[in-house]
């Protein structure tokens, strides 16, 4: 037999045993089915309250006073929300804080947006987060969301999951008609403004200018009680409306909507939930709007970790300004978020020595940002030697990670906005290939590490 090569050495499957293997194929069934029943922010929000209830945990504004053990749930506007094991140490030394993201990049539906041209009915959207238009084209949509009528009364709307449930989708141009099309660049080729969705085609007798149009209002109110003027205080999104799968003959990895950034927020979820009364104080964050820069009184730049934590300190008797200041500026944070992987149809906009692989565990991302590191956070190689060191402890299999080559482009996670607060922080997450698409790809190794690498940090990162 020969020497197992540096690259298999590396590979998380060959670095677990028997039983972890079979733990990361369980751990990916429940992701899966995660993934399904949380395809919006609001509706991941809903699973993170309902799960962690069934845990024990109880509502922090309900809470007078907190205790070391006490498990804590915390929410803002339905988009936002954190869970809290409070830990035996004085709160004012700092948290153990994972921080990951419930938002995912899709279609928002438009103020007005309904509409009809050439007999068909459609609705308008605008994306929302970095997509690549074109993969939204001719794939069935469902629409998630919610609307909020005058009298503050919400309807929840959640149309093409099932499989005989009907659909949406947005039609592609013929390849036949397409000729000046695909001599565009691609960025030029299919504009926002062509993004508009089929929602009916039959007409209505008697119905006016829009025949097509009033059917469609017309169905709406049968079934949701609204009026054409509740679009403009919704919140609706189309999603793909396709479930997610395993994918390989292996079955070793997932295919879904929405992995970016649910992997973490799942993984993250779970870590806390199997964690007992750590030393330090536990905090598991879901934030919103992080794909839009994390704006927005939901988004991370909203200070709602500096609300939680003077919350949390003012229930513990030690709420006083300079000590929830100095309490943050004294805590740990992993930024979970995904990084890309190593593609092997796309080499050239990978550096392979420093960029992250599909199945060789959790990586370490010391910094994002792009061009010069502008927007990146940069972590202190001081913290990321404390947390080599805590993975290497707890068997966590690992890897560095840059995204891509340096000029080839960049992106941004949350770490910088927590940055602010003067904590450690680094981001963590697996590797996914065809991030931002309708369809991510993870490994179930990837998975079961990530999970193992948040679990270890939130139970015993104490140093
Ligand atoms: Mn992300
Ligand atoms: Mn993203």
């Amino acid at each position: 037999m020969s020497e197992m090569g540096e690259e298999l050495k590396r590979n998380a499957w060959m670095q677990m045993n028997e039983e972890e293997v079979q733990a990361a194929y369980l751990f990916a069934d429940s992701y899966i089915d995660f993934l399904d029943r949380a395809k919006t922010e609001r509706e991941a929000v809903d699973y993170i309250r309902h799960l962690s209830q069934e845990h024990g945990f109880t509502a922090l504004d309900q809470a007078d006073t907190i205790k070391p053990g006490d498990k804590l749930y915390f929410e803002a506007k339905g988009k936002v929300c954190a869970l809290i094991i409070v830990g035996q140490q004085d709160l004012q030394q700092g948290i153990n804080l994972v921080a990951s993201h419930i938002d995912t990049p899709r279609l928002d539906l438009k103020p007005r947006p309904l509409y009809e041209a050439e007999g068909l009915s459609l609705l308008k959207t605008h994306y929302y987060g970095g997509i690549k238009k074109y993969q939204w084209l001719a794939i069935p949509l469902a629409l998630h969301g919610v609307i909020v009528k005058k009298d503050g009364s919400q309807v929840q709307v959640q149309l093409g999951e099932d499989e005989n449930d009907l659909v949406f989708t947005i039609a592609d141009l013929l390849p036949h008609l397409a000729k000046e099309q695909m001599e565009q660049k691609m960025v030029d080729a299919i504009k926002g403004e062509s993004l508009n969705a089929l929602i009916g085609s039959r007409p209505e007798i008697n119905g006016g200018k829009d025949p097509v149009k009033s059917a469609v209002m017309k169905l709406l109110e049968q079934h949701y009680g609204i009026e054409e003027d509740d679009f403009t205080s919704a919140e609706l999104q189309f999603v793909p409306a396709f479930k997610a799968r395993h994918v390989g003959l292996d079955r070793s990895m997932v295919g879904g909507f929405g992995q970016d950034d649910r992997i973490c927020a799942y993984t993250s979820l779970k870590a806390i939930l199997d964690t007992s009364v750590p030393q330090r104080t536990a905090v598991c964050l879901f934030a919103d709007k992080e794909e839009i820069g994390s704006s927005g009184n939901t988004g991370l730049q909203s200070l709602i970790v500096e609300l939680l934590v003077a919350e949390l300190m003012q229930k513990a008797g030690c709420g006083d300004y300079y000590a929830v200041r100095k309490a943050l500026a004294d805590s740990y944070c992993l930024s979970a978020d995904v990084n890309g992987a190593v593609d092997p149809n796309y080499l050239d906009v990978f550096e392979k020595m420093n960029n992250s692989y599909l199945g060789r565990g959790v990586v370490l991302t010391k910094y994002t940002g792009s061009r010069g590191k502008y927007d990146s956070n940069d972590a202190n190689p001081e913290f990321v030697g404390k947390i080599r060191r805590l993975f290497d402890e707890n068997r966590v299999v690992w890897q560095v990670g840059e995204l891509g080559k340096v000029d080839a482009g960049g992106g941004g996670t949350v770490a910088q906005y927590v940055a602010r607060y003067g904590m450690e922080v680094v981001d963590c997450g697996p590797a996914i290939l065809g991030m931002h698409s309708p369809f991510e790809i993870s490994s179930k190794a990837d998975i079961y590490m990530t999970y193992q690498a948040y679990q270890a940090f939130l139970s015993s990162f104490a140093y």
